[in-house]
């Protein structure tokens, strides 16, 4: 490389997407660890991470590792009544010019990576950690936990909701305990299940707790998401829940738990000749399925508007909106996931009242876009 390369410091989804974004000027992945390892579950690939995916040359890579599920069910989990069937098929793909998914993420991230090996300009080095940067008059100098200095024309943190770079950048960023844990799972289809349709996504919502399943990957094993508050188990959070439910929460051997940790609300996400995106910039809890889909969607902005400033980032204040008002929505809608008593019946009619068109409205700022 002769001319100081674009630095990325992450290789998830958004340093991945950002490789992308940035083609075909040089560029320098630094990962952390040794080797990308297949790590995640079930990811939803709302229309709009569909969209951004298209922009960013990464749908048809992408494309043949995802599921298409014909329909959220969403479940009052206590009585076991479908609250709701919302068609995600033919007039919701209309509607929103793309389709709704569903992927494994490790099947995303290597799709992700296939693209990014065949860029000509980009050098993707693992077992680099990104420890900090000074600015320089050219570009900036990122420093590696490595002993190693690397000089670049910009730094892109793309690493993660616990991030370094935004710790530095802002001390009292810390990341934000939600109380809730994710418990995650894969499980072989259930060949039974009183009225549940395996192949939809399916909303369970309980008192306290919710969970989420939907089939992903060659195998189509089931991703299951459960979440609770933290120190309560699962046969403890769903105790009370219709049989169906709780048979299916009882079966898996194995749960993978992951905090529901979320960064806080940031002003700024550039600091001089470094910008965060991804869940370094914005990580929030998973609840509307929209973290990856807003490292994706960061990527396709910067696609579209080039690499940023190295002064003022008032560019970017349509993706602080934006990713801000999914972060309030993601903390609203989870008092009404867990709703007891009479705030889960209020939520139950209004659910039940909305006709599908009525409900898609509601949601429809998140997959305009
Ligand atoms: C249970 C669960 C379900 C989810 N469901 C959905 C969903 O349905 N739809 C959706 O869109 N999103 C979903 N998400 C969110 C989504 O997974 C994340 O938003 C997304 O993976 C964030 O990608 P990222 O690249 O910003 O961060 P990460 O995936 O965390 O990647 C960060 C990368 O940076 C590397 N790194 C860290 N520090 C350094 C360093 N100092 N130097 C170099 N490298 C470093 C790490 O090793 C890692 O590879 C879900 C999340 C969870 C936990």
């Amino acid at each position: 490389m002769d001319a100081a390369p674009y630095i990325i410091a992450g290789g998830g989804i958004a340093g991945l997407a950002t490789a992308l974004a940035l083609a075909p000027a040089p560029t320098l992945m630094l990962e952390r660890a040794i080797a990308f390892e297949e790590v995640g579950a079930g990811l939803q690939l709302g229309p709009n991470a569909v969209r951004a995916l298209q922009k960013l040359g990464a749908w048809a890579a992408v494309e043949p590792f995802s599921s298409s599920p014909p329909e959220i069910h969403i479940w009052d989990g206590l009585s076991g009544k479908l609250l709701k069937r919302l068609q995600l098929k033919d007039s919701f793909e209309k509607r929103f010019g793309a389709p709704y998914r569903v992927i494994h993420r490790a099947d995303l991230h290597a799709a992700l990576l296939s693209v990014a090996r065949n860029l000509s300009n980009l050098t993707i080095r693992t077992g680099m950690e990104v420890a900090g940067w000074r600015e320089t008059i050219s570009g900036v100098d990122v420093i590696v936990a490595q002993n190693d200095q690397i000089h670049g024309a910009f730094l892109f943190g793309c690493d993660g909701v616990n991030s370094s770079l935004r710790l530095k950048a802002v001390p009292d960023s810390t990341v934000v305990d939600s109380s809730l844990t994710l418990h995650r799972t894969l499980i072989d289809v259930p060949r039974t299940g009183r009225g549940i349709e395996w192949d939809c996504i399916n909303l369970w919502l309980c008192p306290g707790a919710h969970a989420v399943h939907y089939p992903v990957g060659a195998k189509q094993r089931l991703n299951i998401v459960a979440t609770a508050r933290n120190g309560v188990t699962l046969s403890s959070a769903f105790a009370r829940t219709t049989p169906p439910l709780q048979q299916l929460l009882t079966s898996p051997s194995k749960w993978l738990p992951w905090p529901g940790l979320y960064a806080p609300p940031l002003n700024h996400w550039q600091y001089s000749s470094m910008l965060l995106l991804g869940d370094a910039a914005h990580g929030t809890l998973p609840l509307l399925a929209q973290g990856g889909a807003m490292a994706l969607e960061d990527a396709a902005f910067l696609k579209d508007h080039g690499p940023p400033p190295r002064a003022g980032d008032s560019i970017w204040e349509a993706r602080h909106k934006r990713t801000a008002k999914l972060h309030a929505a993601t903390l609203r809608i989870a008092k009404h996931y867990h709703a007891i008593g009479l705030h889960a019946l209020l939520r139950n009619l209004v659910i039940g009242s909305l006709s599908g068109q009525q409900f898609t409205n509601r949601l429809s700022w998140i997959y305009e876009g």
